[in-house]
């Protein structure tokens, strides 16, 4: 399933520049080089000529679909990995993008980011949707996923303990949330005094209201990308309340979010005959 990073970089590059001198975008997002640091970033050109600072290697971690959000009223081209193109179709189910103004250049059979846990379960490595694709597309047989199930296995008191010992070292950055595709609220609820839903302190409890107020947001919409693990600075398993509720999803409602830029939303999409565990039954 290897792609080779060269191939990719220069058809991403060939699209970049045929889009841009065509004037069919008016800008492209994609990954380029930091300068001085030679740091993977996110990349915006507007010009043919810049198309020869696209890269796409295994450092290319941040989910750039979140971008598309500043840029709804003009024409974008935009680099996509699969969990991107899965961002751009949950953007799409919930009326917030318009198809018309977006290039998609998908990348097949995605090899992976270095160090995203995330990137060893994925079993999504093409695009769901796209305009071009760069790579080649991956059978999904050929894929063998490793199954997160340890905290499954534990009791109710050592998923505490985990959690307890997990949150306690969060700081507060919210650099999670930032990353996170689904976190676009004008005023997200930790920043809210009226009404006023959580401290704003490091304390367990505080910490611990922050998470799974922030997983409960995420119901039905996690696409287990990992943005949210890569960004935190205190290696918390941030992905691992999100992911859970999206295994509830899939296994009571054969829901997985971002496979159809047509399907409802999970919590838009109510049905009497609907499980409902735990409440009304
Ligand atoms: S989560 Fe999947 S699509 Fe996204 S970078 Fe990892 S392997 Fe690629
Ligand atoms: S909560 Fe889910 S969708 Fe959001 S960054 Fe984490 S893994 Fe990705
Ligand atoms: S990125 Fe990590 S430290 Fe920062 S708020 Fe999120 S979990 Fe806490």
């Amino acid at each position: 399933m290897e792609n080779n990073y060269k191939k990719l970089t220069e058809e991403i590059r060939g699209f970049a520049f045929e889009l841009l001198k065509d004037g069919k975008v008016d800008r492209v997002i994609g990954y380029g080089k930091e300068e001085y640091s030679g740091e993977v970033t996110p990349l915006f050109i507007t010009a043919p000529d810049e198309s020869n600072r696209l890269i796409f290697n295994s450092e290319c971690s941040m989910l750039l679909a979140k971008y598309l959000l500043n840029y709804r009223e003009s024409r974008v081209a935009i680099v996509a990995k699969p969990c991107d193109t899965r961002a751009i179709a949950s953007y799409l189910a919930e009326n917030l993008l318009k198809r018309e103004n977006l290039v998609i250049i998908g990348i097949n059979g995605c090899p992976g980011i270095t160090g995203n846990t995330a990137c060893i379960e994925c079993t999504v490595r093409n695009p769901v949707i796209f305009d071009f694709t760069a790579g080649e597309a991956i059978d999904k047989a050929e894929l063998s996923p490793r199954v997160a199930n340890e905290l499954e296995e534990m009791t109710a008191a050592e998923r505490l303990a985990y959690f307890q010992e997990e949150f306690s070292r969060c700081i507060r950055c919210y650099a999670c949330r930032e990353a996170c595709y689904v976190c676009y609220c004008e005023e997200c609820f930790t920043d809210s005094n009226q009404p006023f839903w959580v401290g704003g302190s490091v304390k367990l409890k505080d910490n611990f209201t922050f998470h799974l107020m922030r997983s409960m947001h995420m119901a039905g919409r996690c696409i287990n990308c990992g943005a949210c693990e890569m960004a935190c600075p205190e290696g918390i398993d941030v992905r691992a309340l999100p992911a859970k509720l999206t295994r509830v999803a899939r296994e009571l409602y054969n829901y997985e979010a971002g496979m159809d830029p047509e399907q409802k939303t999970l919590l838009t999409d109510y049905d009497v005959n609907d499980p409902q565990p735990g409440f009304l039954d």
